[in-house]
């Protein structure tokens, strides 16, 4: 049933291709875009999916100037909305602007009484607003004929970016609809699979005006599909080295984790490419810089985890890599979609190492709650004599952090677990609700991530005739066919790589094993940026030599020693180091010797300042997150009231770290009961990844 009379709707649809002409200045559309306009004007609901780079803004942009009342454009996009908005108002003079946290609150201000007084046509909202219940009501006040949610796949869990804030947008529409029954909905995405499609489509349609789909072919004819297998850290750091050393313009090399983005940055730096880390670890100055450096070409070339993305909108990159295989091959296909989107030729290359897959499910189980779980985050919140706090419950369980907030979250949605206020303080309480959780959600879910991630890691080993083709049809694409330009359809070597490759300056497993880690520092207690010696997660020969000695009483082999004497000069300049404390440990024999050593480098005293008072009761490896570890160290550390700490920098130096609860914990001693307050500046021999939820290192 169609709300308009079809004689409304072709004459709107008259005056949309008198727009195209005379506002956007277009002879005519590309193709399937008149069809999608035509199918949200006439079934008012429309899911449309087409690759990143077609123009979909038109899809809304051109409605906006037909319909009566206002379009609310909904998206996560900020550097998009800007842009946008530039656009609309210069080049088209159509009335737009938008709300979100990157203007001051006057600007928003004055965009909300713009919107108020019907001065505008397009208003672009960021996700999060909605959350803001005042904002919320004002917009329900406006009068909307069109609502468009941009990157629709958020809203879906099923999706591989769901995002909580989205699901405000399905009250959205309903409040909106209630109040106007002919408006219009369009969700825009680059990526849906079958699933997300279904998902979405159950939250968007209603009986009354069910959601249709368009669906674009997800080919992207300028687009260099490549595939490298290697084996192993050096392998994969010397094979992107060979590539980088011949790529033409802007590029992103996409990372796993927030390390390997130094890793791979810090590797080719060392070898002559400039290429710079990027990840949300770092402050948000530095990140602006980043970002603001690389739209405009003075950073070419990053290192960066999928934290860049959303925010960034550059068309012209030339080339994009990923370091590590993604957990999901929607995931892939949105991320190495970013290249080329002007048009121009562009390469993604994937370098596979297919001991990558125990990171990626250990990403997916790790945060999967099983029945377990819930049975013993029930037991830790019913057994309570007092209420426990999320902190409190994650200690006492020992479970993955992220298996703990996603059971709580669910345990409070199905009504078993309320929040409640205690003082100042939120605890947790059962509330008596009979029979069990239902689970069933996780097991579809993880049955889909699962399945997600092989069809990855299927491409990953090269096994489909074709790489774009296997995307597509990943996508929904049933279109797809042959590429006819990548790896596969070429039999390889479609990446420009030297025929005489000259040799690295450093090779990377040298560079790998000399590397120093920095260590960040840290406000309370007040420390000092320092440095880690060795990464035990690379399980380099001198980590598992040091590993072997520390407890056998062995001195640390002379390539370590040297090691730390350059870091120490390192350290050492523009400050004077008067004191060194050496932390204390029971299994590091020769920390006494090794304390001495750094002593007499720095010319500083080797202070016998920090003792056990008593001794921890685990060892902290063999504890199961680090909630428990740092339970474990808390109060264990006292010190010698008689020792005199000269004026100067202090070292302060452990054999390694894992959850650093143990340096905060010492830290905190000197700070807090010592009232000492000089430089304090953390030096540990290696640096060791615990694992979560269960016990060991990574
Ligand atoms: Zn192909």
């Amino acid at each position: 049933m169609s709300a308009a009379p079809d004689t409304d709707t072709d004459s709107l649809l008259a005056d949309i291709d008198q727009a195209l002409r005379e506002r956007f200045g277009f002879d005519s559309f590309r193709p399937g875009q008149r069809e999608a306009i035509d199918a949200l004007l006439r079934q008012r609901r429309l899911l449309c999916i087409q690759p990143t780079g077609h123009g979909k803004s038109l899809l809304y942009q051109l409605p906006a100037t037909v319909l009566p009342g206002m379009t609310v454009v909904i998206s996560p996009l900020l550097a998009l909305m800007r842009d946008q908005v530039g656009q609309l108002v210069e080049r088209f003079d159509i009335a737009a602007a938008s709300i979100n946290s990157d203007q001051t609150e006057e600007e928003n201000a004055e965009v909300i009484s713009a919107a108020g007084e019907g001065r505008l046509r397009i208003l672009f909202v960021a996700p999060e607003k909605l959350d803001n219940l005042v904002q919320f009501r004002f917009l329900l006040s406006l009068p909307v004929s069109l609502l468009v949610i941009d990157e629709a796949h958020c809203i879906s869990t099923w999706g591989h970016d769901f995002r909580p804030a989205y699901r405000r947008i399905l009250d959205a529409v309903v409040h909106f609809s209630e109040r106007r029954p002919e408006l219009r909905v369009l969700a825009l995405t680059a990526t849906a699979g079958d699933r997300t499609e279904r998902d979405i489509a159950g939250l968007l349609g209603t009986e009354d005006a069910p959601l249709a789909i368009h669906r674009q072919g997800m080919d992207r004819p300028n687009l260099t599909l490549a595939l490298r297998s290697v084996r192993g850290l050096p392998a994969k750091l010397e094979a992107l080295l060979g590539v980088m050393r011949e790529v033409q313009g802007c590029a992103v090399l996409y990372c796993a984790t927030r390390d390997q983005t130094e890793i791979v940055a810090g590797y080719l730096a060392a070898n002559g490419v400039p290429v710079t880390a990027y990840h949300a670890g770092l402050d948000p100055s530095r990140k602006r810089e980043l970002q603001e450096g690389f739209t405009s070409g003075a950073v070419p070339m990053i290192a960066a985890t999928n934290a860049l993305g959303m925010g960034i909108d550059k068309s012209d990159i030339r080339f994009i890599a990923h370091v590590d295989v993604p957990g999901s091959i929607t995931a892939y296909y949105q991320e190495v979609g970013r290249a080329g989107r002007d048009g121009e030729p562009a390469t993604g290359l994937l370098l596979f190492d297919p001991g990558d897959q125990e990171v990626q499910r250990y990403f997916i189980r790790s945060a999967q709650p099983t029945a377990e779980d819930f049975e013993v985050i029930r037991g830790v919140i019913e057994g309570a004599a007092e209420s426990p706090g999320l902190m409190a419950i994650k200690s006492r369980t020992g479970l993955h952090p992220t298996r703990v907030t996603v059971v709580i979250a669910e345990l409070v949605e199905q009504g078993f677990v309320q929040k409640v206020l205690v003082g100042r303080r939120q605890c947790y309480v059962w509330t008596g609700r009979e029979g069990t959780p239902d689970l069933s959600r996780y097991r579809q879910q993880l049955e889909v991530r699962e399945g997600e991630l092989d069809a990855m890691l299927h491409y990953g080993r090269g096994d489909p005739p074709c790489l774009m083709q296997a995307l597509r049809i990943a996508l929904g694409d049933e279109s797809a066919e042959l590429c006819g330009r990548c790896d596969r359809c070429l039999d390889g070597a479609v990446m420009p790589v030297a025929a005489d490759p000259s040799p690295p300056l450093i090779s990377a497993e040298a560079w790998l094993e000399s590397r120093s880690i920095p260590l960040a520092g840290s406000r309370y207690p007040k420390m000092e940026p320092g440095y880690a010696l060795l990464d035990g997660p690379m399980r380099g020969r001198l980590f598992a030599e040091f590993m072997r000695g520390r407890a056998s009483g062995k001195m640390p082999p002379q390539r370590l020693v040297a090691v730390l004497r350059g870091v120490l000069d390192q350290l050492a300049e523009g400050r004077r180091f008067a004191s060194i404390v050496t932390l204390p440990s029971r299994s590091w024999s020769c920390r006494q010797e090794v304390g001495d050593l750094i002593a007499e480098h720095l010319g500083a005293a080797h202070l016998p300042l920090l003792r056990y008072t008593r001794e921890p009761e685990a060892r902290q490896g063999a504890l199961y997150n680090n909630d428990q570890r740092r339970d474990n160290v808390d109060g264990c550390i006292g010190y010698d009231a008689g020792v005199d700490i000269p004026d100067g920098a202090m070292l302060l130096v452990d054999d390694y770290i894992g959850s650093r609860a143990t340096l905060r914990e010492a830290g905190n001693v000197l700070r807090k009961r010592l009232r000492w307050q000089g430089e304090l500046v953390p030096l540990v021999f290696a640096r060791v990844r615990w694992k979560l939820g269960t016990s060991g290192m990574i």
